[in-house]
């Protein structure tokens, strides 16, 4: 079957269906396409939370579905391919997690939302990366936290914070992990003229934000403005440091309201089909071509079509598991 065929019998199977198509901003243009939603993983699930839909067709990775899942407990999550996992997701598993816990007992729990329900379910507050300094700011001082498993997101919110009882633990993501300080540093020199949004989750934020915080004229935003992020403008040496640390979502709404001409995106490729679609008059110009995340594009329109022809492959969480990371996820959507 060609492209348009499979999106009109996808259409036809979704009104079928009563379903509902949610595409993660790193999915591919024609699986985007498709979708009634995209956004970043909490969008999704907030929408998923809203639909009427009897089905939810998941394009993201495992963990997403999961979510969804969590959430919405009595809807049919489906993902058109299991083997999405996440890279960074999979570093921890809930037994190391038990593990890091017993040696730090007093400690609060945060996770960061790629994890699975299994670590969900351990933890106090998940968060996200729009809501990542927020959650850690309401947690009273005197509490070490233990923040997992983004490395790169938890010395941000540290350095943000200035928050000295963390201890992160030591994942990545492999797509973010390689965005190197030296790779932002070039492309600054290239494009002086440019706005640089960048992903917390990225290999050079650590370094950015120091680099943007100690003396190069530049300044991070310490206030938290409800997308804890921070930002940096100024110059050193001719660079340009026109900067923004920004979620995926705080990066579309970045794009829409900047008055920018060009604009360099530091995070998986897959969200500047989204960004030109949406602001045609600007150029994105991603840092590099290589921020590619292989289990994003797993999701075909193919597999989208055949998810909905034979209903597979539902993602149901255990209630008990589901019960205890529902309740990390509502503690964060009640700081926000
Ligand atoms: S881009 Fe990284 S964090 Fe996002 S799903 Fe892929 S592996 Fe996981």
């Amino acid at each position: 079957m060609g492209e348009v065929d499979l999106k009109q019998e996808i259409a036809r199977l979704k009104r079928e269906r009563d379903a509902v198509i949610l595409a993660h901003n790193y999915q591919l243009p024609e699986v985007q396409d498709v979708a009634d939603f995209i956004g970043d993983s909490l969008a999704l699930s907030q929408k998923a939370a809203s639909t009427d839909a009897k089905v939810i067709v998941f394009c993201g990775v495992h963990f997403m579905a999961e979510t969804a899942s969590i959430i919405c407990p009595d809807k049919r999550v489906l993902i058109p391919d299991l083997e999405a996992g996440c890279s960074l997701a999979s570093t921890i598993t809930a037994e190391q997690l038990k593990a890091w816990k017993n040696e730090h007992p007093d400690a609060v729990t945060v996770c960061y939302i790629n994890t699975s329900a299994d670590v969900k379910a351990e933890c106090d507050y998940c968060c996200t990366s729009s809501n990542a300094v927020k959650v850690v700011k309401s947690i009273p001082e005197d509490r070490p936290v233990l923040f997992l498993p983004d490395m790169f997101l938890g010395a941000y919110v540290a350095e943000v914070t200035r928050r000295k009882n963390m201890y992160i633990w030591p994942g990545e993501c492999h797509v973010h992990a390689g965005i190197r300080p030296s790779l932002v540093l070039e492309m600054l020199k290239t494009y002086r003229d440019a706005e640089f949004l960048i992903h917390p989750e990225c290999g050079c934020t650590t370094s950015m934000v120091y680099y943007f915080g100690n003396g190069n004229g530049c300044a991070v935003n310490n206030n938290s403005n409800g997308n804890g992020n921070g930002h940096g403008n100024g110059h050193d040496n001719g660079i340009s440091c026109n900067v923004k640390f920004l979620s995926t979502e705080g990066m579309m709404r970045y794009a829409r309201q900047s008055s920018a001409r060009r604009l360099i995106v530091a995070t998986e490729v897959g969200i500047l089909y989204r960004m030109k679609k949406e602001n045609p008059e600007k150029e994105f110009i991603p840092i590099s071509s290589d921020a590619v995340c292989k289990y994003m594009k797993m999701i075909t329109l193919e597999k989208v079509y055949r998810s909905l022809r034979d209903m597979v492959y539902e993602v149901k969480v255990q209630q008990d598991t589901a019960r205890r990371a529902r309740r990390a996820i509502e503690r964060m959507l009640a700081i926000n």
